[in-house]
């Protein structure tokens, strides 16, 4: 009966896993002959199927080829692990749309941020825009996005990890506060006024820290070599980010609690040919990316803080100590 229960959550559980492939539109009608527009400005897009696997393994970059092979092997570790996690929304979610890009030559230039279908990174070392990973979800879909150039990462099968988890929580419906990136309704206060994301942020909310440490705890579950450094990181680490344009820097008990100051001046204005100032001091150069930042005259300051200078309340906005509360109870 026991057993019996268990097959039935599983098929109850269960999440379809559907892979789409991107590539310009020339390699996409060479290699496939029916690949339709994407959603990606510059790209093409086909699902791969049966009838053209084959030709994905052969013709697309090794290491897209590689997650999806591993993703779709029921018995490799990765989908071992994706399949615990694809539990935990319960039957909200019921497909996961894997979207993979050839971004070897990057992503197409001057695509206005509305219209950017990828989560875009600028790798200084070939001075190309790739897909940074990241996942949304929708109604009963799950989407995760991704290019080759992350896909080569070492530690790449928990990044996978931490993108499905995305998918299994509720996003935060407004999108007040939960992400930095894009959407005309976003308030860019999450992380700051800065382009960055770092992991010792003093974020806006915690329900941002909370899926950010969860995505990373189970990451740690599914490889300790990552569980290993991410605790290492912990222990080297102890002090934490709060910029002036974040939400917290509001609050009189947080902002003047003991810190040091990181960086601290006047925004500069907006040079030709940038969509937001650059701002340098004391050897740090953060890009801001307030909306609501005027240039010329207003301040930015980032301060760090000590964990034990923080007020309790304020503790799990941090995505670094949330994970590291998961690991610990996770012991
Ligand atoms: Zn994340």
């Amino acid at each position: 009966m026991l057993l019996l229960s268990m097959l039935l959550c599983e098929a109850l559980y269960s999440q379809t896993l559907t892979f789409y492939y991107f590539d310009k539109p020339a390699v996409i009608s060479a290699n496939f002959n029916t690949g339709q527009v994407s959603e990606e400005p510059g790209f093409d897009k086909v699902l791969i199927t049966a009838a053209n696997v084959a030709t994905f393994k052969r013709s697309s970059p090794p290491n897209l080829v590689a997650v999806y092979t591993k993703l779709n092997n029921t018995a490799s570790p990765l989908r071992k692990s994706a399949d615990r996690l694809t539990t935990i929304s319960n039957t909200i979610i019921t497909n996961i749309n894997f979207n993979l890009v050839n971004d070897n030559t990057g992503l197409t230039a001057n695509v206005a941020e509305a219209n950017q279908f990828f989560c875009r990174s600028y790798d200084a070392s070939t001075a190309l825009q790739v897909a940074w990973p990241c996942a949304t979800n929708s109604g009963s879909d799950g989407s995760v996005r991704f290019g080759e150039n992350a896909a080569g990462r070492n530690d790449f099968e928990s990044v996978v990890i931490h993108e499905i988890s995305h998918t299994q929580t509720l996003s935060d419906a407004q999108g007040f506060n939960s992400r930095y990136d894009k959407g005309t309704n976003y308030v860019r206060i999450a992380y700051g006024g800065d382009a960055g994301h770092y992991i010792n942020e003093l974020q806006a909310d915690q329900q941002l820290p909370m899926d950010e440490a969860f995505g990373n705890f189970w990451g740690g579950v599914h490889d300790p070599v990552w569980r290993t450094a991410t605790i290492a990181k912990f222990t080297s680490n102890r002090e934490y980010l709060l910029g002036s344009h974040s939400l917290l820097s509001g609050t009189a008990d947080m902002w003047t609690a003991p810190h040091s100051v990181l960086v601290s001046g006047v925004v500069p204005a907006i040079q030709p040919g940038q969509a937001f100032p650059f701002f340098s001091a004391n050897g740090y150069t953060l890009t801001l990316i307030s909306d609501n930042l005027t240039t010329g005259g207003s301040r930015y300051e980032a301060r760090m803080y000590r964990f034990c200078d923080i007020p309790g309340k304020y503790v799990f906005n941090s995505e670094m100590l949330t994970e590291l509360y998961l690991h610990l109870f996770h012991k």
